[in-house]
């Protein structure tokens, strides 16, 4: 497999082309960035984290019936993943009110909710990801109602799985975001799972594991990455 011309360059990974036009590789870089990209630092290993933490969970997902597009680790920082047409929609199922439900509704932080909760985002950042309906998406022709249908049952079905291999673990999975992607007339879930994109806290001390250390300025980012890491048992 030959790495060959950077496609795209996010705010923490890396896209680049491989000689199979299928295929593409991750890099998982150490900038993290919070607030549209508006503050961005580099934390030492978190790229090698990262890429680390995804692989585990890609493989627990494919394991559990999930189709993905990740296929294998390269190297500390890189993955070789399928090439998607990827939808410019961001799938987000809550387990406990925080974040953006917060302070769009008013309502109470850590609140169970119970159904979870279920949003989609248009992934834009100069419009800062703004929340979308159904309607939006068939209007705008941004996914077709059965990919819809897809999206939601896939994010849930990830909910279902996840939430118990981190409760098992001492952890709650607060929320998450997952993006999606078409491949040979089915959908695959693509992008990441990582610390970067879901809450995670610690069950009893409600201890925040995510990037919410970074957004918040609250110290330990790639420490407490390290510890959701080991305490699931992926080998970094
Ligand atoms: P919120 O809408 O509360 O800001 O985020 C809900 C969940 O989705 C959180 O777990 C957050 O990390 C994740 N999320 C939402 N938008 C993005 C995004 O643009 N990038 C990343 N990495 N995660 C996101």
């Amino acid at each position: 497999m030959k790495k060959q011309d950077e496609l795209f360059a996010g705010k923490a990974k890396t896209v680049y082309a491989t000689d199979d036009a299928d295929k593409l590789i991750l890099h998982f870089r150490n900038d993290t960035s919070a607030f549209d990209g508006e503050k961005i630092e580099q934390l030492d290993r978190k790229g090698r984290i990262n890429n680390r933490f995804n692989a585990f969970i890609m493989e627990k997902l494919k394991a559990a019936g999930v189709a993905t597009h990740f296929e294998k680790i390269l190297n500390d920082e890189e993955s070789l993943v399928k090439k998607l047409e990827m939808l410019p929609i961001e799938c987000v199922v809550r387990n406990i009110s925080t974040g953006s439900l917060c302070r769009r509704l008013g309502v109470e932080e850590g609140l169970d909710l119970n159904p979870p909760t279920f949003e989609f985002f248009l992934k834009n950042d100069e419009l800062h990801d703004p929340m979308i309906n159904d309607y939006h998406i068939l209007s705008f022709k941004w996914a077709t109602g059965d990919e819809i249908t897809q999206m939601k049952a896939l994010t849930f079905k990830v909910n279902d799985i996840l939430a118990s291999l981190f409760r098992d673990a001492g952890m709650l999975l607060v929320d998450y975001k997952l993006e999606f992607g078409r491949y040979r007339g089915a959908l695959l879930l693509g992008d990441e799972f990582t610390p970067d994109g879901c809450r995670l806290w610690d069950i009893e001390t409600r201890k925040k594991l995510d990037k919410d250390r970074f957004r918040q300025g609250l110290g330990g980012v790639v420490e407490a990455y390290e510890e959701v890491a080991q305490r699931l048992g992926v080998s970094l």
